[in-house]
């Protein structure tokens, strides 16, 4: 009777320990995402990219992609999906990302507006496609921005890539009306909130851009954690910045401080267009991340989406 109880209690003992030790295992996931601009698809950026899938080839991304490459006068569809191809790894995901070009706008049948923009160019151009820096929020009405995000989801499944569910917006410049037209358009995961400081690095703090993340994103912070923005839709903050405003550093800085979380989520990232002058940044990082979290206990999940890991181009391209 007294080996028995001593049994229950040793049991009970393990049990607890175990039940503790749950409790104390944290983790944090690490995305990363790609924007892409729409501005250029250049060898030594789709190079710079595979070599770094070639460096990490656990580390799953997310593409947001902006369909106006195929758009342009001239466009080789065929070239380009291979180009993007080329740079993916079955555990990645496809999402969206507008800037809402001229050549956009005016395909999805909207009235193109040069203003307001987040930065000095000049968007009232003639000769060339325009319109990158202007902000959709302010720029465009939720009717307007319902019928822009279905039109370009539209132009990727067009080209045979699967339906995209995950959004950021050029510029961080995401509000109420573009979050409505997210949602009805569908989406579930949205990266455009954005800490206006992370910028600053390159960025006047007086710049529009600066002035509209703000506003856009009052009280945002490298600490930010995911949160429903509306019912179906979340929103994970791009709470590490992007390489081009960041450096390795400062990516560890902001991973460090994200460990006090017991289940934390960091959204990096970087652009397409400058992965040749930028993604180093974020190679340099990933083994003094992986490095800090193995010293504070901490599971590293770089984290992608294998349950959506779509077959690229499972459609036939129209
Ligand atoms: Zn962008």
């Amino acid at each position: 009777m007294g080996r028995l109880l001593i049994r229950v209690l040793l049991a009970w003992a393990l049990f607890s320990l175990a039940a503790v030790a749950d409790e104390d295992v944290r983790e944090i996931s690490v995305y990363v995402t790609v924007d892409w601009e729409g501005v250029s698809l250049e060898p030594e950026n789709i190079e710079a990219m595979q070599a770094f899938r070639h460096r990490y080839p656990h580390i799953p991304m997310l593409h947001l992609l902006n369909p106006v490459y195929f758009l342009r006068p001239g466009a080789d569809t065929g070239e380009i999906r291979d180009k993007i191809a080329a740079t993916l790894l079955p555990s990645d995901e496809l999402g969206l990302h507008i800037h809402p070009w001229k050549s956009l706008i005016l395909h999805c049948g909207l009235a193109y507006r040069s203003e307001p923009a987040f930065a000095g160019l000049d968007e009232d151009c003639r000769e060339r496609d325009c319109g990158y820096t202007v902000s959709l929020e302010y720029g465009y009405t939720q009717d307007e921005l319902t019928q822009l995000v279905a039109c370009s989801a539209g132009l990727l499944e067009a080209q045979g890539f699967d339906r995209p569910r995950s959004f950021r917006a050029g510029g961080w410049q995401l509000g109420p009306g573009l979050a409505a037209a997210l949602r009805h358009n569908g989406f579930t995961w949205d990266s455009s909130r954005t800490d206006a400081a992370l910028l600053t690095s390159r960025w006047d703090r007086n710049s529009k851009l600066v002035q509209f993340v703000r506003q856009l994103h009052p009280g945002a912070s490298t600490l930010d954690q995911p949160y429903e923005l509306l019912p179906g839709l979340m929103e994970y903050p791009n709470n590490g910045g992007l390489a081009d405003y960041t450096s390795p550093q400062k990516i560890l800085e902001i991973f460090r401080e994200q460990l006090v979380h017991p289940s934390a989520v960091l959204v990096l990232g970087f652009h397409q267009e400058t992965a040749f002058d930028y993604l180093r940044r974020m190679e340099d990082a990933i083994p003094l991340m992986e490095a800090e979290a193995r010293a504070a206990g901490v599971i590293l999940i770089w984290a992608g989406n294998p349950a959506n890991a779509h077959s690229l181009f499972q459609n036939n391209p129209e």
